[in-house]
């Protein structure tokens, strides 16, 4: 998963492109790169690292521009390396390109082959790449015509930003997988991943990209174009789950209210379970944990102290220190855990890592009973659109029952929500219109590049 963001018309589009990737720094902790529109030429900067490692006033102050576009990466594809840090920057003839990428494309190793056989030469090993090469061998003038033209031979997910001097646009695939909102500050526009990153700006909504479509800001001015009929819309429901921040809007309602439901729901499913206190995992979990108090009368109590600066466990692209990074994280509060029977609530359980520690954690503490209940259905399937759950075989539910991941956890019991209920609660009641193969192993629009 990254985060995009973009901003233009403003003198303070790097500093605000900067507030923005902070703000989305949830989405991805590897790398931060800003590009900026200084008026005929694209200034770039990034780095490996935070967003407030990455960039200091005075590289700010040297992008300057009147527009930006940045981007945070938490890689699915290519290595964890510099030159895979993005914006991405092309010199090509249609003069220079930036783009900022969230999501996966599931052709680009057969259109990467296509391209470098036709003499591309390849700057990264990042499958976002592909569309600047795709974009740069046709001669149009026009550079949004050039990509709406070519971003329908792309499969799988996508968001994008794109700038060229004097344009910045962004595009949605037909599914709308990745998000990609519209912002308005003033007199600029706004193009972010979540709609928490606009409110921390100081800007308004003005509505989702559609899937399919593509909005070129130009002048001041923003144009809409759909460069491919909508497929069916299945925007990413781990969103909700597990990456969005609480205060972002998704589907029409804060993700913190679609948790707080999903947690009220999973209290119906387990409806009759007597225990003494009910709490989460950091941070994800503490709502879901207070919707499940609210709708079952079990008291809330935080169990886990979290330490905010190690970042996100998982996040780490490496198995040594993701085991290494979830040690020091969450603390077992101890007074609150001795003797009582805890309801604990994750939104996921992925390779079993994290619930097989915590789980473990609770009972040195000296926790009489342990439920753990999983705020989502089990993760079956890979995903190929750009969440980074990348083979089956590292997935423990599609290698164990349930009863043998209670027992490989080490609790006393073990509830996943069900599907119709995660959909419902997403989606309000009314909108079903999400991606859950990673729970079904259905995928939809997985086109012939995929795996
Ligand atoms: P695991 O320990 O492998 O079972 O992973 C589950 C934990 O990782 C949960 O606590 C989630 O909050 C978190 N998580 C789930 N999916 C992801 C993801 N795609 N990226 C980062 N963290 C995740």
């Amino acid at each position: 998963m990254c985060g995009i963001f973009g901003i233009t018309d403003n003198k303070d589009a790097a500093k605000l492109a900067y507030v923005g990737l902070f703000t989305l720094q949830h989405r991805g902790q590897e790398s931060a790169g800003i590009v900026s529109d200084a008026g005929g030429a694209l200034r770039h900067h990034a780095g490996m690292g935070l967003v407030s490692e990455v960039f200091d006033r005075d590289t700010l102050d040297a992008l300057g521009g009147r527009s930006a576009i940045g981007h945070i990466r938490y890689s699915t594809t290519g290595s964890s390396h510099i030159k895979n840090a993005q914006p991405l920057v092309l010199n090509s003839c249609l003069g220079p390109v930036a783009v900022a990428h969230n999501g996966n494309l599931t052709n680009a190793d057969a259109l990467k082959d296509r391209l470098q056989k036709s003499g591309a030469i390849f700057q990264s090993s990042s499958d976002s790449e592909v569309i600047l090469h795709l974009a740069a061998k046709y001669r149009g003038r026009d550079l949004a015509a050039t990509l709406a033209s070519n971003l329908t031979k792309l499969e799988g997910a996508y968001a994008f930003l794109f700038m060229a001097p004097g344009l910045v646009i962004g595009a949605r695939d037909p599914h709308g997988y990745r998000p990609l909102v519209l912002g308005r500050l003033g007199r600029s526009w706004i193009l972010s991943s979540e709609t928490c990153a606009i409110d921390v700006a100081g800007g308004r909504l003005v509505r989702e990209i559609e899937p399919g479509e593509m909005v070129v800001i130009k002048g001041g001015r923003a144009s809409f174009r759909r460069f491919a009929a909508p497929a069916r819309h299945t925007r990413c429901i781990f969103e909700q789950v597990y990456f969005a921040r609480p205060d972002s809007l998704v589907a029409g309602r804060t993700v913190q209210t679609a948790r707080y439901e999903i947690g009220a729901r999973l209290a119906r499913e387990l409806a009759g379970l007597k225990a003494d206190i009910v709490s989460g995992v950091p941070d994800s979990g503490t709502v879901y944990a207070l919707g499940y108090s609210k709708e079952s009368g079990i008291p809330y109590r935080t169990v886990f102290m979290r330490n905010h600066y190690t970042g996100r466990s998982f996040i780490q692209p490496d198995q040594r220190l993701r085991e290494f990074t979830a040690h020091l994280k969450l603390a077992p509060i101890k007074d609150v855990i001795k003797g009582k029977s805890i309801v604990l609530i994750d939104d996921s359980l992925v390779r079993g890592t994290t619930s097989k520690k915590i789980v473990g954690s609770l009972r040195r503490a000296g926790a009489k009973k342990v439920v753990m209940a999983i705020a989502s259905p089990p993760i079956i399937a890979p995903c190929y659109f750009g969440i980074d759950t990348p083979t089956r075989r590292e997935l423990i539910a599609d290698r164990m029952s349930v009863e043998k991941i209670r027992r490989f956890i080490g609790a006393d019991a073990l509830h996943y929500l069900g599907l119709e209920s995660l959909v419902d609660a997403c989606g309000g009641g009314t909108d079903r219109n999400f991606c859950v193969s990673c729970f079904t192993g259905r995928y939809n629009g997985l086109g012939k590049g995929g795996r």
